[in-house]
């Protein structure tokens, strides 16, 4: 690509580092203060577990913004309807009486977007605010504020659909209520909508006079797992999207979108704390993931069978944070503080640096033969090192 020799310019360039809370998390992100830069709250945990996440949100003093619709992205799916925070959710954006037992009525909420657009809109402004009283003790308030505003968005699966013209409805709509806040436009697009000729279009209908930035995300992403021209075309999708001056968020992404925001494409890139790189709209998930090992040598999770196997064929892949250090045993806590710790880590090396590491492990991998028998776990590196 045309922009490797333009290193030296983003030389200073970095992405902020944001994490998606759990309600179990708040301890933890408060001990590793030091190693991250904000973090997001997604409106049905917030519902589900109010009291939690306020108090971590106001003992954190990190800027912060709520993500409103991320769990309601595919409104007329059956799987969300029994969920608990289902019916909060809807009374919190007042759209309460277009709720059907298959989900939510589309053609009834088109009716009323103004009203559905205020109410999300009011509800990450204010909801900290009146969850917490606003007291404030020990000098620390309870009025806080979201940084920006996400307008309400729906997953976009096909660019004639109505639900794309929805989408761009509410975000006009949304314009009308930022008031003083900065208002990003949501684009939440499925993968293969990356390689449709009319992207552009996208990009110039969701650039609206008042959008003061983007947040995207692509459903179902996975950066590790992805083909190069996937990637590309990704990189491109951000290209453009950063052709318009404005700040862009990936709401979820890994290790090679921290490379892509030191090449300038993304002002944050949003995690989940150990398990959220990507997210399948379609898929709601229950319990937790498997236990994995974020190896940062790969940049990469592999399954903690896999880590001590690389490990032990090629030493210099150890982590040597204290993290790690201190483990006497596999502790999930440990394994969350050693992943925000080493994403930390990539976040303070200038692009060339971390692009030399990935290209010095490729070849160290391959003097030891390891990517044909690793090749699921390894296949990105050479993957990212052809597109970035
Ligand atoms: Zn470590």
């Amino acid at each position: 690509m045309e922009k490797r020799n333009d290193y030296k310019r983003y030389f200073k360039m970095t992405p902020k580092i944001y994490y998606r809370v759990l309600q179990t998390e708040g301890k933890l992100l408060n001990e590793m203060s030091n190693y991250y830069d904000g973090f997001v709250l997604e409106a049905h945990i917030l519902e589900q577990f109010p009291k939690s996440l306020i108090s971590f949100a106001i003992t954190s003093e990190k800027p912060f913004f709520i993500d409103p619709t991320g769990k309601l992205s595919i409104p007329d799916s059956e799987k969300i309807v029994e969920k608990k925070w289902f019916k909060k959710i809807l009374e919190a954006y007042k759209i309460s009486e277009y709720f059907r037992e298959e989900g939510i009525l589309i053609e009834a909420l088109r009716k009323n977007l103004a009203r559905f657009a205020k109410a999300t809109i009011n509800y990450q402004r204010k909801t900290i605010k009146q969850k917490s009283g606003g007291v404030a003790l020990f000098g620390i308030s309870g009025d806080l504020e979201p940084e920006i505003i996400l307008s309400p968005y729906f997953l976009i699966t096909d660019l004639t659909s109505d639900i794309y013209q929805l989408n761009l409805k509410l975000l006009k709509k949304s314009l009308k209520y930022k008031g003083e806040n900065k208002l990003y436009a949501t684009i939440c697009i499925e993968k293969h909508l990356l390689f449709s000729r009319k992207i552009e279009k996208v990009i110039s209908d969701f650039t609206i006079k008042g959008v003061d930035g983007y947040c995207v995300w692509i459903a179902n992403f996975r950066e590790a797992e992805e083909d190069h021209v996937t990637l590309e075309k990704f990189v491109d999708f951000l290209k453009k999207l950063s052709n318009t001056g404005k700040p862009v968020i990936n709401l979820f992404g890994g290790a090679f979108s921290v490379f892509l925001g030191k090449l300038g494409l993304l002002d944050k890139v949003v995690h989940g704390i150990g398990y959220g790189e990507y997210r399948d709209p379609y898929v709601s998930a229950t319990g937790f993931a498997p236990m994995r090992y974020y190896l940062p040598g790969i940049f990469s999770f592999v399954p903690i069978s896999v880590a001590q196997e690389l490990i032990s064929e090629l030493p210099e892949l150890e982590c040597k944070c204290k993290f790690c250090k201190e483990a006497k045993n596999i502790k999930p806590e440990l394994l969350k503080k050693h992943y925000i710790a080493s994403r930390w880590k990539e976040k303070q090396k200038s692009f060339k640096d971390l692009f030399n590491d990935l290209q010095k492990v490729i070849r160290r991998l391959e003097q030891k033969n390891l990517f044909e028998p690793y090749w699921n776990n390894l296949r990105h590196l050479k993957n990212w090192e052809k597109v970035l």
